[in-house]
């Protein structure tokens, strides 16, 4: 039997038939039109390979795509999907309904229900189950809370 010739030899890897290229920084197709797109001194392309952190600075979303590509940089310590802009779709927004009951939620977790006062950060409800200015006795200090208890006025008299 012959001995291959080492010359000859070369790495297959079976899981790769070629469908799915990795790129690296500014080697997709459409990189430089892209990057001219997010800094604002170009057109958003027509075709071209955008990662989802570009699609949201662009206004855009995959709408249900698949990734089709790879993109590498830093010698493969970071890694993102692509995405064809050309299937993109407008990014959607909450409506006004959604944007209350998330308000609601947070209303919720931020509001003291001893009194009433409504915090920027989320309080030990199911600990504590009341503010930190109820659970010591002081007075909180007024940079964090964003309403104050309702019996509290500001008016002069
Ligand atoms: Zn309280």
């Amino acid at each position: 039997m012959d001995r291959p010739n080492e010359d000859d030899l070369v790495d297959v890897d079976l899981y790769d038939d070629g469908s799915f290229p990795e790129y690296g920084f500014l080697q997709a197709p459409g990189a430089v039109a892209v990057f001219a797109a997010l800094r604002g001194t170009g057109p958003i392309p027509e075709t071209g390979l955008v990662t989802r952190r570009q699609l949201r600075a662009l206004g855009l979303s995959p709408g249900g795509q698949e990734p089709i590509a790879g993109l590498t940089w830093r010698n493969g310590l970071r890694k993102a999907w692509f995405y064809r802009i050309e299937l993109a779709v407008p990014k959607r927004t909450p409506t006004l309904a959604q944007e209350m009951a998330l308000d609601r939620a947070m209303a919720a977790r931020q509001t003291c229900p001893e009194c009433r006062r409504r915090y920027y950060a989320c309080l030990p409800l199911r600990t504590q189950g009341r503010c930190d200015a109820c659970e010591k006795g002081f007075e909180p200090s007024p940079d964090t809370v964003m309403i104050p208890a309702p019996d509290t006025h500001r008016l002069a008299a």
